[in-house]
């Protein structure tokens, strides 16, 4: 479908569509998880008609979720009866008058609904159907589109082989696509990978780097390469900074990544910087991290992420831990109208955000360091109101992991803050 080729508007009504669809007819009947969900937040079977009444949908987090299997579409006879569409009813009224309700089964719901295959993400299993399977496929496809790969590229991957979204996406991806490709693994040399003779190497940021690392000079070693496919783990500014140093002019380095539950990758394009989201397959929201409550579009928050469409494993409005805006105006570098995410960038904290936006707090230094091998942060706050600060603090602390909070008066931080050359985040890890 050329979603990215028509107007945002014609993409808004076709989401909001949908959505009321998938919501009525899929994920309150067959979820029992959002079904408790919906029904405690008074939004019913069909509560939800448009974007504009996401909101009402609470937000999940993976520690909500006591059971994965929760969250598993589950079509079984009685829910069927009770909310599917008529048609679907009366097959299986008379599959089952001639015992013959396996007709229904292996035709109809299985294809659609059943988990075939899953991936982990962050320790969480996530199911996919056939038709889930298929539809990975053709945004994998997507991907190496908007990544620049062309139908005679050779991939060589060295994306670890296993469960993980980045790994099947680009091995159905590479298939949908018709690009030949060789999954290898990132313990591979630089003498394996030049052997393959690659015009594009996937790979996480690090071992990317490792490899290219030890191919300088890498027009002589790698001379056919044209396009590094960063993927498996989210990209620093410093680290994509060397990579393209390290390719030189001669390759395009382009990343895709998404948080743990979001079922596809988001894609930067070859030349842009945002990363393109699915429209059809996903919608986005930003926000306020210490609220939840939305805000207005294109600001800034943190990424609230909804399944549209998908089977298997759904989440709703999933809290991402990623800060960012999403911009639905076309892409300055390859006209795309598909809405892109602008992530904030990884080189600012995320406590520093969440900070920085808290009404109550002033001002605040924060201080990173090692205790016997683990991380800790501490928080210097000057807040704005009087009284006892136990719930501000208690309520900072879900966002941030805080190790200790020591709360100051204005001069107190001041002082501190000034003493340290004006820093606001110390860094005193080795
Ligand atoms: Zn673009």
């Amino acid at each position: 479908m050329a979603w990215d080729r028509r107007k945002p508007g014609w993409i808004r009504n076709a989401q909001d569509r949908a959505l009321r669809r998938y919501l009525a007819q899929d994920v309150y009947p067959y979820s029992p998880y959002y079904q408790v969900r919906f029904d405690e937040a008074g939004i019913g079977q069909r509560g939800i008609k448009s974007r504009a009444d996401l909101h009402k949908v609470p937000l999940t987090t993976f520690d909500d979720i006591v059971n994965p299997a929760s969250v598993v579409l589950r079509p079984d006879e009685q829910s069927i009866q009770q909310y599917a569409r008529i048609g679907l009813v009366a097959r299986v009224f008379w599959a089952k008058l001639w015992r013959r309700e396996w007709v229904v089964n292996q035709r109809l719901i299985d294809p659609v609904y059943k988990p075939l295959h899953w991936h982990v993400e962050d320790g969480f299993p996530i199911g996919s159907s056939a038709e889930d399977l298929d539809r990975l496929a053709e945004l994998g496809r997507r991907w190496l589109e908007l990544a620049g790969v062309a139908r005679y590229d050779v991939v060589v991957s060295v994306l670890p082989p296993g469960p993980s979204l980045a790994y099947w996406e680009l091995v159905l991806g590479a298939r949908q696509a018709g690009v030949s490709a060789l999954h290898l693994d990132p313990s591979t040399t630089v003498e394996q990978l030049a052997a393959a003779r690659p015009n594009v190497v996937a790979g996480r940021p690090n071992d990317l780097l490792r490899l290219l690392r030890a191919a300088r000079p890498v027009e002589r070693n790698l001379d056919g390469l044209r396009t590094l496919l960063v993927a498996g783990a989210r990209v620093d500014d410093a680290t994509r900074k060397e990579l393209t140093a390290l390719v030189d002019g001669q390759a395009a380095v382009v990343a895709a990544w998404a948080p743990p539950g979001v079922r596809s990758l988001w894609c930067q394009c070859r030349e842009g910087d945002g990363l393109h989201i699915a429209p059809d397959a996903e919608l986005l929201e930003a926000v306020d991290p210490l609220t939840g409550a939305g805000l207005v579009d294109g600001s800034e928050g943190e990424v609230v992420w909804t399944s549209l469409d998908w089977k298997g494993t759904v989440l709703l409005r999933l809290r991402t831990g990623v800060y960012g805006a999403v911009d639905e105006s076309p892409c300055p570098a390859c006209g795309r109208t598909t809405p892109r995410l602008m992530p904030t960038s990884t080189a600012e904290p995320t406590f520093a955000r969440v900070l920085d936006s808290h009404p109550a707090v002033q001002r605040w230094q924060a201080e990173l360091r090692t205790v016997d091998g683990h991380e800790e942060l501490i928080v210097y706050v000057n807040l704005r109101r009087n009284g006892h600060p136990g719930r501000l603090l208690r309520e900072l602390d879900r966002q941030l992991t805080v190790t200790q909070f020591v709360v100051l008066d204005r001069r107190g931080l001041d002082a501190r803050i000034s003493s340290h050359g004006d820093a606001r985040v110390l860094d005193l890890r080795p």
